[in-house]
């Protein structure tokens, strides 16, 4: 381990040296100033500019012509050199100078002559071995904070794939049916065959009635049960495998039907309101009926070349906004400006 000595007097540094060389220390260095010190620190330099490093300073701190504990108060606090222990040698040491050397950062000290000072190497050896320690406990620090970053990135792109995942799912978590995603695709090949085929589609778009209030007086856990059932009732009407349901919004849902005209659309909405008022869910705070109620649009037509989905999703959300004006706990039927259905 490097040793720099920082004396002036050239009988003490060799003294110092015969020591150390005793303890079996042989890379020593040694300087006559602060000055020339300070450069072999690259005091004023980067980390990564600075060729040697060391692993102990033994410094004289009453120096001709330099203020040893301003020295080692600038070490320090040079962020590169703050760990190296620092020895302070001197002549004679008043407690208050000593208290200063202290204070300033000095971890030992070792009274002048040093004719005989074999103290001196167990000295050198506890501050060497504590620099070590430190070297090591940094290094576990450095490896943990690398950890914890790897950790945190790793985590990080697991919850996007994570999302990703959730985005790609079909299926709804909470109710089971399809989401709206799977919904949107789906729709767009049924209604290109309809297109190719010249048959009838329809739309159907469920709305529970004072749901919100239902959430408000039984709680969000109820509510999200009463969604399952809701949902699985509607689904339960359903008997053709190409009929799709799936959960549009919050409380609303929609229904594919495909080959299905205006009559055969109303019985579906039928049964539908029949399977959930079987259910019996009590809502006290809705304003149409004692249970849990739903209302509903219904879109019914035979695709053209210049129809689009859009339009047949819109027609059924008019329908079903009709529903909810003419007192709810009902379905509607969309008709055009010419009043005619399919
Ligand atoms: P309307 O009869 O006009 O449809 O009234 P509403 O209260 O049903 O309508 P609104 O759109 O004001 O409220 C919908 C409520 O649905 C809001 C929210 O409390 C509830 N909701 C939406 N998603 C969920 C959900 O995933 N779980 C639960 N428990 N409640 C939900
Ligand atoms: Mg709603
Ligand atoms: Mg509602």
């Amino acid at each position: 381990m490097n040793i720099l000595i920082i004396d002036d007097s050239p009988e003490d540094r060799e003294q110092l040296k015969f020591l150390l060389n005793l303890g079996g220390h042989f890379e020593l260095f040694s300087v006559d100033s602060i000055s020339k010190a300070f450069k072999l620190l690259g005091i004023d330099m980067r980390k990564d500019m600075v060729s040697q490093s060391y692993d102990l300073i033994i410094i004289d701190i009453f120096m001709e012509g330099g203020n040893g504990l301003l020295a080692c108060e600038k070490i320090k606090s040079v962020s590169h050199l703050k760990d190296i222990p620092l020895i302070a040698v001197a002549d004679t040491l008043s407690m208050e100078s000593m208290l200063i050397a202290f204070e300033v950062g000095v971890s030992d000290y070792i009274s002048k002559p040093l004719d005989n000072k074999i103290e001196l190497i167990p000295r050198v050896n506890s501050a060497l071995n504590l620099k070590k320690e430190m070297e090591v406990r940094k290094a576990r620090e450095k490896d943990l904070k690398k950890m914890t970053t790897l950790l945190e990135s790793s985590n990080s792109k697991l919850q996007g794939a994570n999302r990703l995942l959730k985005e790609l799912a079909t299926i709804d978590s909470l109710t089971g049916v399809a989401n709206r995603r799977y919904f949107q695709m789906h729709i767009r090949r049924e209604f290109k065959v309809s297109l190719r085929n010249k048959a009838s589609i329809a739309i159907l778009l469920a709305d529970i009635d004072y749901f919100k209030s239902f959430n408000d007086i039984y709680g969000h856990q109820r509510g999200d049960k009463c969604l399952k059932m809701f949902a699985t009732a509607l689904k339960n009407s359903l008997n053709r495998p190409a009929d799709v349901i799936a959960r549009y919004g919050g409380e609303e849902f929609i229904v594919l039907l495909p080959n299905t005209d205006q009559k055969g659309a109303e019985i579906i909405a039928q049964r539908m309101h029949y399977m959930v008022n079987e259910m019996k869910i009590k809502h006290s705070g809705s304003k149409v009926d004692s249970r849990i109620t739903f209302s509903m649009g219904v879109s019914c037509l035979i695709p053209a070349k210049e129809t689009t989905v859009e339009f047949l999703i819109a027609n059924a959300d008019k329908a079903l906004y009709q529903a909810k004006n003419q007192g709810r706990n009902r379905y509607v039927v969309y008709q055009d400006e010419n009043g005619a259905g399919v």
